[in-house]
């Protein structure tokens, strides 16, 4: 277990400045936490976000109050438990950390809250997944600081209110669609993360190669950058393994070289599409002749849950104009059948892009 972390059936509580992520492998929860930016002014890219979210904490702290609740929304990877760990930060409280599906019954969520003390930041990973009973009960909390708690069964069943100090929930989201309007309502902030440039994850590149000791070339930074699916978790992961070619085969330095021959072991193409990515647009093209085909079928066909393919890896393959999204179902587009170097059938639709959202 990191240090400074500490998990109960509450939640875990994260002292100081550490990693939460409960399905990562303790290594790379260590490595992530060692790499994660503490304070606003390290926090790499999403200016405009940045910009509203030190707006939002100044003015709490100026008032001395808790700050509005706070939403991120966004692909995995691109910073959300990071800003909830630096809002913390800023305010100097601690972090206490649950997800939706750990919150199954609204019992789950009752003894989460009614633990917080005054001024702690909740935060609430994949808020989408809560269970609806304990989703009406966070309004109520959210709304009025108070949860009620029944106690008996049927028609004898009584609530009893309960206040609670002043607090503020930073909820994260992969799916901002699925929030319910009366929960999106209650949070007076909502903040969505884009993909980053590339140039911006060159930057965090430098500053995660100074923090694990691995000298980075310019050309090798841009190399690992530009196959980083604008996202900064991946592009940490990378390095790792790019760190690890050049320890074993290279001269220990990540230069282009390194990095170009890395990322072919790890069958880490050109534009940053893994294994995943590929096997969609494979499934795709091949088995489905380019779509349209549903969201469930491709998935089946990929042998992955809906949840993933839509969360995980459409985004990026969506921005990079790789998929359309037709009411119809999923569509290749040209570039889609060009980057499997294959033909491009006649019909094939150039401008399909995210025509839409839940198809
Ligand atoms: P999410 O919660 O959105 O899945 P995380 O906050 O866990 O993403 O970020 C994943 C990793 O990427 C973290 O270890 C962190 O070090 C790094 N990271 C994310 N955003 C930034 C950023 N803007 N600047 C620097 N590093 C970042």
């Amino acid at each position: 277990m990191d240090a400074g972390l500490e998990e109960t059936d509450l939640g875990t509580r994260v002292g100081g400045h550490d990693v939460v992520d409960p399905g990562a492998d303790p290594d790379e929860r260590a490595i992530e936490g060692a790499l994660r930016p503490k304070g606003l002014d390290e926090f790499v890219g999403q200016r405009v976000v940045r910009e509203q979210l030190s707006l939002v904490l100044d003015a709490a702290k100026g008032r001395g109050h808790t700050p509005d609740h706070i939403l991120l929304s966004g692909p995995p990877g691109l910073g959300k438990t990071t800003l909830a760990m630096i809002v913390a930060h800023e305010l100097g409280v601690p972090l206490r950390v649950t997800s939706g599906p750990a919150i199954q019954h609204a019992g789950d969520l009752a003894a989460v809250l009614s633990s917080l003390e005054e001024g702690e930041v909740l935060f609430l990973d994949e808020i989408h997944r809560m269970a609806r009973p304990a989703e009406e009960m966070l309004y109520v909390a959210m709304e009025d600081f108070r949860v009620d708690i029944v106690v008996g069964k049927g028609a004898g069943a009584t609530a009893i209110p309960l206040d609670l100090p002043p607090f503020t929930i930073v909820g994260a989201t992969t799916r901002a669609g699925m929030l319910p309007g009366p929960l999106r309502d209650r949070f007076g902030f909502t903040g969505h993360l884009d993909f980053y440039e590339t140039a911006e994850l060159e930057q965090v590149l430098r500053r995660s190669a100074r923090l694990l000791g691995v000298p980075l070339t310019e050309d090798g930074g841009w190399e690992i950058a530009s196959r980083s699916r604008g996202t900064p978790r991946i592009a940490n992961r990378l390095l790792r393994r790019v760190r690890d070619w050049a320890q074993v085969r290279g001269d220990g330095t990540a230069d282009a070289d390194a990095a170009r021959a890395a990322l072919e072991v790890y069958a880490v193409d050109a534009k940053g599409l893994d294994r995943l990515d590929r096997s969609v647009l494979e499934a795709l093209c091949m088995r489905f002749g380019g779509g349209p085909v549903g969201l469930s079928t491709l998935a089946v066909a990929v042998g992955e849950e809906p949840e993933t393919v839509e969360t995980v890896a459409e985004p990026f393959l969506v921005r990079e104009g790789l998929i359309g999204r037709t009411p119809r179902g999923r569509v290749a587009t040209p570039a889609t059948w060009r980057h499997l170097g294959l033909a491009v059938p006649r019909g094939t639709q150039p401008d399909l892009f995210d025509a839409a959202d839940d198809v």
